[in-house]
């Protein structure tokens, strides 16, 4: 693992920002003093808030230290999961994002389409396996009929009526309004009714017009992006927020995301999450290409979870690592560095995994609870909207002796 010597277990549990503050120079200090002081991010300025961002060595140390501080102020010791299957209902797609080697054509012979049926069997089985929600996504196919989403939404809930939805992102909130010719707000509305509970803030990548350029030239807007997820907001769809970093973008781009969260966060409340997305480049085209670098690097991976919890806090209170993408090590690292959320156990993860990830497409709820301990934290499952959490007891598997708060 490439980085800096501070970048280990053992000296991210065992500094405190009294420790390392003396070794941070005073713009940064002044920055993070603000922020401890208040417990929000809204108080820096963008230039504050660029400091961080580019922060290396000692300041970079003090910034991931300041932020682990804050999240233990914030949202205390609780490392929180939630229970998921990932149904990706289909690979084909029309889209073509440079960084997608989930995606094939229709006559690709890996190319393959769930019906209802089998979707419905998938609920079924998630729910005896103690999901408590599933996180539908897919690829565009073209010729897609124009209520789909809304019937698979119908399968979903009369296969498995308490199953949160956890469905669509908003590109294909966009195609689905192109397919029906709804209105957007209408459109949200009906898929509310038809069992839709929140979105996935997936699609996001950078939301920069010129970067989205690069990475896919059919991708929606980044101004569609918000109005898909403000729509949603406001007609009470929560949704997370994302971030991929680790391929063109810059440092500035972070923080323009991260302010702009901010921004929607102040007028709908709407968001859940923020999860960054480390880019895996492996197979892709965006990296074969040229066009991107090969991910981030480890001290990037650290300060991406620090800033985030530094500019959002207040704001988006809980910063999820991606272990899908990171892998074991640096999602521990991570949540040493003001993050406080596993994210989902994912039965069969797709997407990551085609391009490149290596981290696997399960993690039972047994082994977050063993790894959450082993950084001398409180284990909790989660419901998707952070409201309900279930403590395990001590030495269970997550079935037997749990204790559930309703937040
Ligand atoms: S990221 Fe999504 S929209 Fe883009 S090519 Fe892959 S499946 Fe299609």
């Amino acid at each position: 693992m490439q980085g800096l010597s501070w970048c280990n277990r053992q000296t991210l549990q065992n500094t405190t920002w009294e420790d390392v503050q003396r070794r941070v120079s005073a713009p940064v200090k002044a920055a993070i003093e603000k922020v401890m002081a208040s417990l929000d991010g809204g108080v820096l300025s963008r230039d504050e808030c660029l400091l961080l961002a580019n922060s290396e060595g000692d300041d970079l140390f003090g910034t991931v230290i300041a932020a682990n501080q804050i999240r233990h102020r914030l949202v205390g010791d609780v490392i929180s999961y939630v229970v998921t299957r990932n149904i990706n209902f289909t690979n084909v797609c029309f889209v073509g994002c440079k960084f997608c080697a989930f995606s094939v054509g229709p006559r690709d012979e890996t190319a393959y389409f769930l019906s209802l049926e089998e979707m419905e069997h998938k609920c079924r089985e998630a729910e005896e396996w103690g999901a408590t929600e599933v996180c539908i996504q897919g690829g565009l196919p073209r010729n897609l009929p124009p209520f789909y989403y809304r019937d698979i939404l119908r399968a979903v809930k009369s296969a498995t009526p308490k199953m949160h939805a956890h469905a669509f992102s908003p590109m294909e909130m966009v195609y689905g309004v192109e397919l029906t010719g709804m209105p957007i707000r209408e459109y949200l509305l009906m898929l509310k009714e038809n069992g839709l509970d929140t979105l996935p803030g997936t699609a996001a990548e950078i939301l920069d017009d010129n970067v989205r350029h690069v990475l896919s030239r059919n991708k929606l807007t980044a101004a569609q992006w918000r109005e898909v997820i403000e729509t949603a907001h406001q007609c009470g769809i929560r949704s997370t927020s994302t971030m991929m970093y680790g391929h063109s973008e810059s440092y500035e781009q972070w923080v323009n995301q991260m302010l702009l969260f901010r921004e929607i966060q102040s007028c709908t409340g709407g968001f859940t999450e923020f999860v960054p997305l480390g880019f895996i480049h492996d197979n892709t085209l965006l990296f074969a290409q040229g066009l991107a670098r090969d991910g981030g690097t480890l001290t990037e991976h650290l300060k991406v979870h620090a800033l985030a919890r530094i500019v959002l806090a207040g704001s988006i209170n809980h910063i999820q690592v991606s272990w899908v993408k990171l892998g074991r090590e640096i999602s521990q690292l991570s949540l040493l560095a003001g993050a406080d959320d596993y994210g989902g156990t994912l039965f069969e993860e797709n997407i990551s995994r085609l391009a490149g990830s290596t981290a696997g497409q399960y993690t039972s709820a047994a082994e977050f609870q063993e790894r959450i301990l082993d950084l001398g934290r409180v284990p909790a499952q989660r419901n998707t909207l952070y409201t309900q959490y279930t403590y395990p007891a001590a030495g269970s598997a997550g079935s037997s002796g749990e204790k559930t708060q309703v937040a």
